[in-house]
């Protein structure tokens, strides 16, 4: 089944509001293995949506419509998108009565414009939108469906979840989709391309890559009859990427990378402390997001001020003059002072120039050492960022969960 997405409304294209319902929709479609082929976004005009729809109808099965069900003169959606699908509309007298009621049970004057929104498809049907006054509208003709839901997404999630997924999978034949994601680590994307490209030209199970920021997800996803036969044609696929890539793949579906370095500390019986500058906490904060992190991690200091690099880790200040704070022995000198100020098994540390500013010929903004020491020993490693400032920033700490994977890894 081939899907396109309207979403309607000026505040949309204006920037005044993000397109939250669109993502959330192409989430639910991918999990039904529904393959969105297109999404466009239209002002609140006649003519202009009118063009839009026409095209959507004739490219896919299902054309779903988001926004512009409401009362007012902007609300176009429902009387444009009847027009596209050749599909009258017909009043629907128990939707009126609702209305009549919701608003004279508030005391509030019910105006003629209100009652649009009792208008319903003579083919298809009205879904019921508990949180609103306008229903979501279902029109269903010759092979072609058309769905319309809300636009506050308070309205909007509860009906794609109650009405339109129970609905899309009866239509489906009762097949299942099922999806594994491989999370990969210390390895470019066109890297890992290259060593599954044959696995990709499947189409059941489907893989697909998916860049993020310094790390590569791979996911595997079958259609089948059921669930376990969707999962046994998913599982030899991982199998196969496992064997290609190693211990590159660090976790499955959804633990993030800091979570899986709990989780091998945790098994190892690690300890870890950090010596922050440029990411200012952020690797802190990664670490503590996971939920049980306490069991590893001992604590961390932000030592922005070079002052603090002496006062609090134990940085020799003469360190920081011959070399400056940016360099690889004040990144090693942070993890071995985090390590002992904190007692922890392992220390990280990272300095480095998160721009702006800041930059110089020899140490360009992105310049961030990572370093990582034991009792046995300190290991530092240096890059040059690409990005903006929160990027450079999430890289570096990036690498240093990468690192420290790798390191708890080699242990166990
Ligand atoms: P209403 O009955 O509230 O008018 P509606 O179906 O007519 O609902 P719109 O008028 O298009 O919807 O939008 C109403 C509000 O819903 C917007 O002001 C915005 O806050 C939110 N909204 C609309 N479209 C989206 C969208 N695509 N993603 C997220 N929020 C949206
Ligand atoms: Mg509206």
């Amino acid at each position: 089944m081939k899907a396109e997405i309207v979403s309607v409304g000026t505040e949309l294209l204006l920037g005044q509001i993000v397109d939250t319902n669109a993502a959330t929709l192409g989430k639910a479609l991918a999990d039904l293995g529904i393959v969105v082929h297109r999404r466009v976004t239209v002002g609140d005009n006649h003519e202009r949506l009118l063009a839009a729809l026409h095209e959507s109808i004739a490219n896919a099965d299902v054309v779903f419509t988001i926004g512009g069900l409401g009362p007012t003169q902007d609300d176009i959606t429902r009387d444009v998108l009847a027009e596209a699908m050749g599909v009258p509309l017909r009043f629907d007298e128990a939707i009126g009565r609702r209305l009549r009621s919701f608003f004279g049970s508030r005391g509030l004057e019910l105006l003629e414009s209100q009652l649009r929104q009792a208008y319903v498809p003579t083919s298809g049907r009205a879904l019921d939108n508990p949180n609103g006054t306008a229903p979501g509208l279902l029109f269903e003709t010759e092979g072609k469906i058309a769905i319309a839901l809300p636009g506050p997404p308070g309205e909007f999630g509860p009906i794609l979840e109650n009405e339109v997924v129970p609905y899309l999978r009866s239509r489906s034949g009762g097949r299942t989709i099922r999806s594994r994601v491989v999370r990969i680590c210390s390895m470019g994307e066109a890297v890992v391309e290259d060593r599954v490209k044959d696995l990709m030209a499947s189409d059941n199970p489907t893989v697909a890559p998916y860049a993020k920021t310094g790390e590569v997800h791979l996911r595997v996803t079958a259609q089948a009859d059921s669930v376990e036969a969707a999962e046994a044609l998913i599982e030899p696929v991982v199998r196969e990427i496992e064997a290609r890539l190693g211990s590159h793949v660090y976790a499955y579906d959804d633990e993030p990378l800091e979570g899986a370095v709990v989780r091998m500390l945790r098994e190892a019986r690690l300890t870890l402390a950090t010596g922050e500058s440029c990411t200012g906490g952020l690797l802190a904060k990664r670490i503590t997001d996971v939920p049980g992190s306490s069991d590893v991690f001992l604590g961390g200091v932000i030592a922005y001020s070079n002052q603090a690099k002496v006062n609090l880790l134990g940085v020799a200040a003469e360190m920081i003059k011959a070399h400056g704070a940016v360099s690889r022995e004040v990144a090693e000198a942070l993890a071995v002072g985090a390590r002992l100020r904190f007692r922890s098994d392992i220390g990280v540390g990272i300095t480095g120039v998160a721009g702006p500013g800041g930059g110089t010929p020899e140490k360009p903004v992105g310049v961030v050492w990572q370093a990582i020491a034991t009792a046995d020993r300190v290991e530092a490693e240096g890059n040059v960022y690409a990005g903006i400032r929160a990027d450079i920033r999430t890289k570096a700490t990036q690498t240093a969960l990468t690192k420290l994977r790798d390191l708890v890894a080699q242990q166990v």
